[in-house]
């Protein structure tokens, strides 16, 4: 039965959000894909947010986080607050990782980099993914009891690992997908990546979890981030599945690179967007770089 326009549900709003990590300060790269979120859910009357990716306190800094403020207003952007800083939400992510317990998905794993290494380098082999070896699985058979309380290591720190046979085994291969803005559906393989650490054994998270929890949470409709993430896609629908999570649709945009073809980095310290300002260089001059180079928004002809 079709419904009468009047009655049908109005399409959700669009949200966008963009979510960097405060390991430096941004980058050109960075104003782009900031630009290209805000400017795809402005043009459809949409949201956009602004989350701070900052679970790994090894790597981030407070300073980094005024950054951000600093260089996204200055580029003109504004957005909703207070914003979301994941450090602030372990109870959110700590839910989760006891529904995926619940599922029966997880195990301890207490392998340190080394021994995973030399584990590969015994069986002279191991498959690689984007995110490097996959793991070996030496502690997959660990189970229950043994992996809380008979190990030799039982006092010893532990990673949480996906059992990804397992968790792929309790999803329908038909829900493996995701839409791809412009492209449709997209085949998950998260085989790629293998066993994930889902809760690393000094955070209590990850970035796919917190990631994915997050987006739901705040309800991000469209994924927009660079296509080097799009690798992350397969393993982040597999948590969504696992987790009963709303599904976003995925916009993975190109990398801006430099004269070189080469993609920026925070160690490159003449592109980040305060040098640039010091240097004279006014906003308007960034976005148009941004606009003429970039197809995206061409094509659909966003002004400033
Ligand atoms: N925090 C991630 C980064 O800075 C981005 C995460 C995402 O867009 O999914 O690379």
């Amino acid at each position: 039965m079709t419904l009468p326009s009047s009655l049908a549900p109005a399409p959700a709003p669009v949200v966008t959000r963009f979510a960097p990590s405060p390991t430096g300060r941004l980058h050109l790269g960075h104003a782009y894909s900031a630009l290209f979120a805000y400017h795809f859910a402005k043009d459809r009357g949409g949201r956009f947010i602004l989350r701070i990716e900052d679970i790994d306190p090894s790597r981030c800094k407070a300073e980094y986080i005024d950054g951000i403020y600093e260089d996204l207003s200055w580029l003109g952007l504004d957005w909703d607050t207070p914003v979301r800083l994941q450090s602030q939400h372990h109870a959110d992510y700590r839910a989760a990782l006891q529904k995926l317990q619940d599922c029966g998905v997880l195990y301890s794993c207490f392998c340190t980099r080394k021994e995973i290494q030399d584990e590969i380098s015994r069986a002279g082999y191991a498959p690689h993914g984007p995110e490097g070896a996959l793991y070996p699985g030496t502690c997959r058979s660990l189970r229950g009891r043994e992996a809380q309380t008979e190990s030799p290591e039982q006092t010893a720190p532990f990673a949480l690992r996906l059992d990804l046979a397992k968790a792929l085994a309790m999803i329908p291969a038909s829900h493996l997908f995701w839409q791809e803005w412009e492209e449709g559906a997209v085949p998950a393989q998260p085989d790629l990546l293998g066993d994930i650490v889902v809760a690393r054994k000094d955070i209590g998270t990850s970035y796919h979890l917190s990631v994915v929890v997050d987006d739901a949470l705040q309800g991000v409709t469209h994924v927009t981030r660079g296509v080097d993430l799009r690798y992350a896609t397969p393993i982040q629908r597999v948590l969504q599945e696992l987790l009963g999570l709303p599904v976003p649709q995925y916009v993975h945009h190109p990398l801006l690179t430099d004269e070189r073809g080469q993609r920026f980095a925070k160690r490159d310290r003449s592109v980040t967007l305060q040098e640039l300002r010091k240097s004279g260089l006014r906003p308007e001059d960034i976005r148009s770089k941004i606009r003429n180079e970039y197809s995206f928004f061409r094509q659909n002809n966003i002004q400033d």
